[in-house]
């Protein structure tokens, strides 16, 4: 979905970040000849390119309903914990729906629905999985703490 920058900040990797006038962030990465953001680095280029439109993925996330309860979380898994069936084509049970939460690091989140989509979640992005669908959760580079909220009526 299209969405209009409205602000910049540097994040803790001391990158410069868009904030996109639906809540998400873009990470405003230096990558020529695939991006051109020379300007992030100084105020005046920042300045300019507010209201910039920019594709933000992160709006293709699920939404969870309003209206349900929690019914269990998980325990806290690290790259070296997730269990197999959360890596390759994990779905929750019937009616269950389900929240991925990263304390720390980052997350490769894939919903296999169609076409199929992926999704790098971070402590300020979560993953929603919809009842029915199958899902890849794997860690994405480096170390990761995350854990499972699940759903019901
Ligand atoms: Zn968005």
């Amino acid at each position: 979905m299209k969405q209009s920058i409205e602000s910049f900040h540097l994040n803790r990797f001391q990158e410069w970040v868009a904030d996109l006038k639906c809540g998400h962030v873009v990470t405003m990465r230096h990558n020529p000849p695939y991006q051109d953001c020379s300007w992030v680095g100084s105020a005046k280029g920042r300045q300019a390119h507010i209201g910039d439109i920019q594709e933000c993925v992160n709006c293709d996330m699920p939404v969870l309903p309003e209206g349900l309860k929690l019914v269990e979380k998980s325990s806290l898994y690290q790259q070296d914990t997730i269990p197999d069936y959360l890596e390759s084509g994990y779905t929750t049970d019937a009616g269950v729906w389900a929240r991925v939460i990263v304390k720390t690091g980052l997350l490769q989140f894939i919903v296999h629905s169609q076409p199929a989509t992926g999704f790098i979640l971070d402590e300020y992005l979560s993953g929603v999985l919809s009842p029915g669908v199958r899902h890849d959760i794997k860690p994405a580079m480096g170390d990761v703490e995350f854990y499972i909220e699940y759903y019901g009526e």
